[in-house]
């Protein structure tokens, strides 16, 4: 791709994006109904770009060369080496390009660039994460042998994986199905979300360059109705792996019931955090505001129920207050910038829409103030709900923008059944010195993750996904190893002369 970018990096009139078009064996090419959809810039609200539209018969080009790369082609029977070579060059080609990747995500998405610089990064490590898991970890085991026989296991992979992304953080996101996913030795579809298709491009670029053979990584942008129920559907394609909201996670989940598909889920949340009145509260507040705040609020395992315990309720709240008026708000390309604008019209208004809600519920509103020179783009400011309760449509449903709901508690107890009290499932964070209240406390909130006086720290190794409406299955370490991206095959091997029944003797 293409990218001029100006000597400041900040006036968007002058960020120029070449079109992008679909990658389908080793090709960029138009789709085949020859239609484009526009792509806009969250902070002017005016076109990047055109992307080429990709429908059901792209879909089916795509997963007929990825079928091809699986069976006839030389990636699954390269030697392992050989392929981590692959996987780790990838990562390097990442790393040299950190900037204008960053520099794409923000144009695309209006996140922060310090933080696309970071999820970047990230994305980088996600493929030399792989890379050593794979080589090191990935094996199957023996069976203690008798007399008749030895048994052992190996891993498969399953062949064509289908890949449906969303838009926030989704270069990072992508990464982190699409490593795991080839090093394996599948092949792959990727469906990008519609709202951020330039780092998906990128990607592909990448591993062209890095000459991973033909077929073997295939990009199809498109809408979900279409582009994305396609994949789902399509008999070739043995797993779709999702990371989306929750109610589309469900239709995919019924949509790949005839084809008997292997489905990964990643949904959405309402995650809480609780501060009780032990805790470290200078910490609490820091984590408190990045949790909700970084990434625009458009993050899946936000904090976006804060719990305070009364005897605290007001400091903090106060301090919250501070924070918030400060949040710096404004060009997504400025590395000084905290908060950016928010992906599109659409989203910006829903997000605008539940703090209206929230005042004729009897929230009280505190909101930080977007300066005048950055109103074309979709800001919504840092927003406190204040005066919150856990039954409000706030604080139940997601709203995946800037919007802290706060809610007091008083006992232990209280507080566990108000986390617990909604149907997601995906993180928490508890803040307290007390040690066995961390423990229990983390232990009954029903959640797949949870951190105990920290923000959300990742480490590549432990699973990462929800419970309840937050999803289904895990990714990261060896789940996303050994639980999706393969099977295990058993091999029985007779060593003595074990009893065969004589039928028919
Ligand atoms: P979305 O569900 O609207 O779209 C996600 C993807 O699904 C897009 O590529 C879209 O085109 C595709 N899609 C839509 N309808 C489809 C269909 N019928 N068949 C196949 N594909 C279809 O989600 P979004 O708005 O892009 O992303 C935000 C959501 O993602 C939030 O709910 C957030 O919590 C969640 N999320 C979860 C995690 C996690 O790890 N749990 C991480 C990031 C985001």
């Amino acid at each position: 791709m293409q990218v001029q970018v100006t000597e400041t990096q900040k006036n968007h009139e002058h960020m120029q994006v070449e079109n992008i078009k679909l990658f389908i064996n080793g090709q960029f090419v138009d789709s085949k109904s020859g239609a484009s959809f526009e792509n806009k810039n969250p902070f002017t609200n005016k076109i990047n770009n055109y992307i080429a539209e990709g429908r059901e018969a792209d879909i089916n080009q795509a997963v007929l060369s990825a079928k091809e790369a699986f069976e006839n082609g030389p990636w699954g029977k390269m030697k392992l080496k050989e392929r981590m070579n692959y996987i780790n060059r990838i990562a390097d080609l990442i790393d040299e390009e950190i900037e204008e990747i960053a520099f794409l995500e923000a144009l695309d998405t209006g996140l922060p660039i310090s933080q696309t610089r970071n999820q970047t990064a990230r994305a980088a490590e996600n493929f030399r994460f792989y890379a050593r898991m794979v080589e090191t970890k990935l094996h199957g085991e023996s069976y203690p042998m008798d007399d008749e026989f030895i048994n052992y296991t190996v891993y498969k992979p399953l062949g064509v994986i289908g890949l449906i992304t969303p838009w926030n953080a989704p270069f990072m996101l992508e990464t982190w199905k699409v490593a795991p996913a080839l090093a394996t030795g599948n092949t792959v579809v990727l469906k990008p979300a519609e709202l951020s298709p330039l780092t998906a491009n990128k990607l592909a670029e990448i591993i062209h360059k890095a000459k991973v053979p033909d077929g073997v990584f295939n990009v199809v942008h498109g809408f979900g109705e279409t582009a994305g129920a396609a994949l789902v559907a399509h008999p070739n394609v043995k797993a779709i792996s999702f990371t989306g909201e929750t109610t589309t996670g469900s239709t995919i989940i019924k949509n790949s019931a005839d084809t008997l598909k292997k489905t990964s889920m990643e949904l959405g949340g309402k995650s809480p955090l609780i501060v009780f009145d032990d805790a470290d509260l200078e910490r609490a507040l820091d984590a408190a505001i990045w949790g909700i705040f970084s990434f625009n609020g458009e993050r899946c395992t936000s904090n976006s129920r804060v719990f305070l315990h009364k005897n605290i309720k007001d400091q903090f709240i106060e301090k919250l207050k501070v924070r918030v008026a400060n949040i710096k708000i404004g060009d997504p390309m400025d590395s000084s910038t905290q908060l950016g604008p928010l992906i599109e019209k659409d989203h910006y208004n829903k997000v605008k829409k539940y703090i209206e809600i929230a005042k004729q519920e009897g929230c009280e509103v505190i909101q930080g103030v977007v300066p005048e020179k950055v109103k074309a783009g979709n800001f919504v400011p840092p927003t406190l709900l204040l005066n919150a309760r856990n039954d409000m449509r706030v604080c139940q449903e997601e709203i995946f923008g800037p919007v802290m709901a706060v809610i007091e508690f008083e006992t232990d107890e209280e507080v566990l059944h108000m986390a617990n009290d909604v149907s997601y499932g995906l993180a928490g964070f508890v803040w307290t010195k007390d040690l066995k209240r961390a423990h229990r406390m983390a232990d009954a909130i029903e959640a797949g993750m949870l951190w105990i006086n920290a923000q959300n720290v990742r480490d590549l190794r432990i699973p990462f996904g929800g419970m309840k409406d937050s999803g289904i299955g895990r990714e990261g370490g060896h789940y996303a190893m050994f639980e999706f991206y393969t099977e295990p095959k058993v091999i029985h091997v007779a060593i003595g002369d074990h009893h065969i029944p004589q039928f028919g003797k």
